[in-house]
């Protein structure tokens, strides 16, 4: 695909390390019986060698001058199915081909759009077994980080209620073209099948998550009025004065549950 013009509105930076790729694609250990979907191939880093392993890969491409050249060089393989279309908007479910499969998703992702792609992706968990992406080194950071950490906020929150989390290793700007300003990190994220613990309401459960971190410097008795007072944030066990990013996730859904049982419609 010599020529290809890089877009920036994509978010195309593309792997030309083969150690970095042979790194990735022994983290993501494909097997020939695995569904794997590939989100954004460009020239085909990831895909290539995935390709070479597993017998089902379905593969999303938003960009219209990869569509041809990703076609000519993989249209023969059986295993290739090629979608032209938004991987943001896309119904993965669609992609099974009976009622309990499992798909692994892969992704160099577009920084963008990394985190409303994860969180469409979250809708299909139930079909999901693993997901390995390679985002901002600082969002990897952010997703995996620990309560108590300055980078612990909602989004470490908002993921690992639904996974489990794990930074796998970092990757430097000199390992793409073109290299991107800041490092990147591989991620793997895994599902819970039955998450360790459960809001009763998931919506209001996300509802007050993001309201607890809307203002960072406030306690909880500030950022959570109108949904849980004093009194009531203590009978979680949890003091008041506490900011969100001291709260584990388990607190969390403590909070929202207790907020559901007071207020059930
Ligand atoms: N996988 C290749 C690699 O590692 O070299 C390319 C990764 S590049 C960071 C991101 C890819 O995602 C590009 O091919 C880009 O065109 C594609 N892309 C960007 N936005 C997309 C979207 N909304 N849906 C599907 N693909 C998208």
């Amino acid at each position: 695909m010599a020529g290809h013009k890089h877009k920036k509105q994509f978010g195309q930076n593309f792997l030309n390390n083969p150690r970095i790729i042979q790194l990735i694609v022994a983290s993501i250990r494909p097997k020939a019986d695995d569904h794997l979907v590939e989100i954004g191939p460009g020239e085909a880093a990831l895909s290539a060698p995935l390709l070479d392993v597993v017998k089902k890969m379905d593969i999303i491409e938003i960009d219209n001058d990869l569509i041809t050249p990703l076609t000519l060089r993989f249209g023969q393989n059986p295993a290739f199915n090629l979608h032209h279309t938004d991987a943001l908007s896309f119904d993965y479910a669609s992609l099974l081909d009976f009622d309990d499969e499992m798909l692994r998703i892969v992704g160099n992702l577009p920084y963008n759009i990394s985190s409303p792609l994860m969180f469409h992706l979250l809708t299909y968990a139930r079909h999901i077994s693993d997901m390995h992406f390679m985002l901002q080194k600082e969002v990897v950071d952010r997703i995996c980080a620990e309560p108590g950490s300055r980078t612990f906020g909602r989004l470490s929150v908002m993921i690992q209620y639904a996974c489990k989390t794990e930074n796998l290793f970092v990757v430097g700007p000199e390992n793409f073209n073109p290299p991107p300003k800041v490092d990147s990190a591989i991620v793997r994220l895994v599902p819970y099948q039955t998450k360790p613990f459960i809001a009763n309401d998931e919506v209001l459960f996300a509802k007050l998550v993001k309201q607890a971190f809307s203002q960072k410097r406030k306690t909880l008795r500030n950022t959570l009025k109108g949904l849980l007072d004093a009194e009531q944030i203590e009978q979680c066990g949890i003091n008041p004065t506490a900011r969100a990013e001291s709260l584990s996730v388990e607190q969390f859904v403590n909070l929202a549950n207790l907020y559901h049982q007071l207020n059930p419609n």
